[in-house]
């Protein structure tokens, strides 16, 4: 079997005195759909930026494509093919979705850029309907929609997602996974850090549980998802 695409070993992570990330170790595939499940605070979004360098790993060793990327900078990263579409759909408010979009093309250059905008469109079409809206005045589930396209505008390796499900309702999260599930279909390789344990597990290939810094649990999202442990206390004890 290859190498895996990104790798964490004994990952440590600090703000300040405070440890946030404990010996953390994980890998994804390519090609695999990996989530990241747990409470508040658990540190799933330290772990996610840590990829970036920042925060910075202070112990242990990222490894992505075979290259050592502890060190590294957040350019060198999504240079070389890691986009994240961040926790809080973090669009550009007063941009227009097609500007939106382009900013996405960034860290790679405009080379492709109609041509992805298009494929965004196929995968998104109601922001092909709003393709001239700014950014703010759309609802929160279209903000979400444009926050992935704009990440995967960039042609990444591996797509992080942060919370794609926070403070939407039921039937926009539906509609959302629904799209990751075609995108992980076409062989995206996809790190997805959720709450919404039950969406997430249902998506991936693999995942893993991270309470208070530390892996506690992983497995396939079958087995997760049948976990007594995990049921009660992130999938409400049903
Ligand atoms: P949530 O789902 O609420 O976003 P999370 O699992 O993503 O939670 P993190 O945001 O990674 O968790 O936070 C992990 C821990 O690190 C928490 O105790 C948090 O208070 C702390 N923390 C996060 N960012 C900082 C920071 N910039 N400075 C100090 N402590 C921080």
């Amino acid at each position: 079997m290859s190498a895996p695409l990104l790798e964490f070993k004994d990952v440590d992570v600090f703000y300040g005195p405070i440890q946030a990330l404990r010996k953390v170790n994980l890998h994804i595939n390519e090609g695999e759909t990996v989530s990241l499940i747990g409470a508040n605070g658990a540190g799933k979004s330290t772990l996610l930026m840590s990829i970036f360098g920042q925060p910075r790993a202070a112990g242990g060793a990222i490894v992505y494509g075979g290259t050592d990327i502890t060190h590294r900078s957040a350019h060198y990263v999504a240079s070389n093919g890691v986009a994240q579409s961040p926790e809080g759909r973090r669009v550009f408010p007063d941009m227009s979705v097609e500007e939106n979009l382009l900013m996405g093309t960034i860290p790679v250059g405009m080379d492709h850029a109609d041509e992805d905008m298009q494929r965004m469109f196929d995968l998104f079409p109601r922001l092909k309907e709003r393709r001239n809206q700014r950014a703010m005045t759309m609802s929160g589930g279209e903000q979400q929609m444009l926050a992935i396209a704009r990440a995967l505008m960039s042609r990444p390796k591996l797509l992080l997602l942060d919370e794609p499900s926070l403070g939407l309702a039921p039937i926009v999260v539906k509609q959302i996974f629904q799209t990751l599930k075609e995108l992980a279909q076409t062989g995206m390789t996809i790190f997805l850090v959720e709450q919404n344990a039950n969406h997430a597990l249902k998506l991936s290939d693999r995942a893993y549980v991270m309470v208070t810094g530390e892996i506690r649990m992983s497995g396939t999202g079958e087995e997760l998802l049948g976990n007594q442990e995990v049921r009660n206390a992130y999938l409400g004890g049903h």
